[in-house]
């Protein structure tokens, strides 16, 4: 019996901790993983051999949440704090908001459209050099921005329903629909990544998207338990193979339902975002020819980099930054 409590606590604890994550760990992975199959062939010979480096270390910034202070805020914006939609007080220059807001309130209320233009720019800088480790780590990581991008919560200040009294709904959106109905149900093929011409725009396009849609997020999820008793909007169900207590299956997939299949959208948006900004990166490099990079493996330096952050996150670090 003391067993199964204390397996049952340190589930209560996973599962806590892996609320403050975005998109979750499982989305997360599967989204840089099927941005590969939409890229040119140029493209396919670096990144197929490589998709699993990409998946695992989609997560890699949430990683870092823990250890670095500045991360944080790179995850989403709490575009309600500048008025209402489509918030034309909001500066979407870099420059021009600082002037008009200052470096350090923007950064309290999170920066995640500018944060993914410098991460263009890294990424488009490690193809000018062909700088193979340098190409997988930022196109990792510029991938979990952009799905974080397109998550309606990352853009809302109720992020995780605490102003509105339901708490755990960043981590039912992101991680609990995607985990109990994507491999069953989501359609990920999606043709071919695009050329962006105005990366700003586009990125600020997908914010505006999701701010608009944080609305119904809440309130369906709101209705629905109106509909479900307690003990049925909550339930003893396995996951990764433990029972714990979380939203129910009937719960999460009436929601879904409901959301007219909200979180398959914005999957599937956000793997094509990824492979457009991956492949936008590498046409304003000058299309470096990528063959030769093709059976490159990390050196144990960079591999070492790669462990650290993996253990520091591991051992558990406090979490700077908001919890979500
Ligand atoms: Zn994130």
């Amino acid at each position: 019996m003391k067993k199964i409590i204390g397996a049952i606590f340190t589930t209560f604890l996973m599962l806590s901790i892996n609320q403050a994550f975005c998109w979750g760990f499982y989305a997360h992975g599967k989204i840089n993983y099927y941005a590969v199959f939409l890229l040119p062939p140029e493209m396919m010979i670096l990144y197929k051999p490589n998709i699993s480096f990409l998946e695992e270390h989609a997560t890699d910034p949430d990683k870092r949440r823990y250890a670095v202070p500045d991360e944080g805020p790179r995850h989403y914006i709490d575009i309600d704090y500048y008025g209402t939609y489509p918030y034309p007080l909001l500066p979407r220059n870099w420059k021009e908001a600082v002037e008009k807001y200052s470096e350090d309130s923007l950064v309290l209320h999170g920066i995640v459209p500018w944060h993914i233009q410098k991460m263009l720019y890294r990424l488009t800088e490690a193809f000018v050099k062909k700088d193979f480790a340098m190409i997988m780590k930022n196109s990792a990581e510029i991938g979990h921005y952009i799905a974080d991008a397109h998550v309606p919560l990352h853009a809302s200040s109720n992020h995780n329903g605490q102003l509105t009294n339901q708490k755990g709904i960043h981590g039912f959106w992101e991680s609990r629909v995607p985990e109990l109905i994507a491999e069953k149900e989501f359609d990920f093929f999606i043709g071919k990544a695009n050329y962006i011409n105005n990366p700003g725009n586009f990125i600020w396009a997908r914010v505006l998207e999701s701010a608009h849609a944080a609305d119904s997020v809440l309130l369906i999820e709101r209705q629905l338990t109106q509909d479900f008793a307690d003990d049925k909007k909550y339930a003893f169900e396995e996951r990764n193979g433990l029972v714990i207590k979380q939203y129910s299956s009937a719960f999460t997939i009436a929601y879904n339902k409901k959301l007219d299949n909200m979180v398959e959208k914005r999957m599937r948006q956000s793997i094509y975002a990824i492979a457009s900004f991956w492949y936008t990166a590498w046409v304003n490099a000058g299309q470096p020819d990528l063959k030769s990079l093709a059976n490159k493996k990390m050196t144990d330096e960079e591999s070492l980099q790669f462990e650290q952050l993996n253990q520091s996150w591991k051992t558990g670090s406090r979490m700077i930054g908001r919890e979500e």
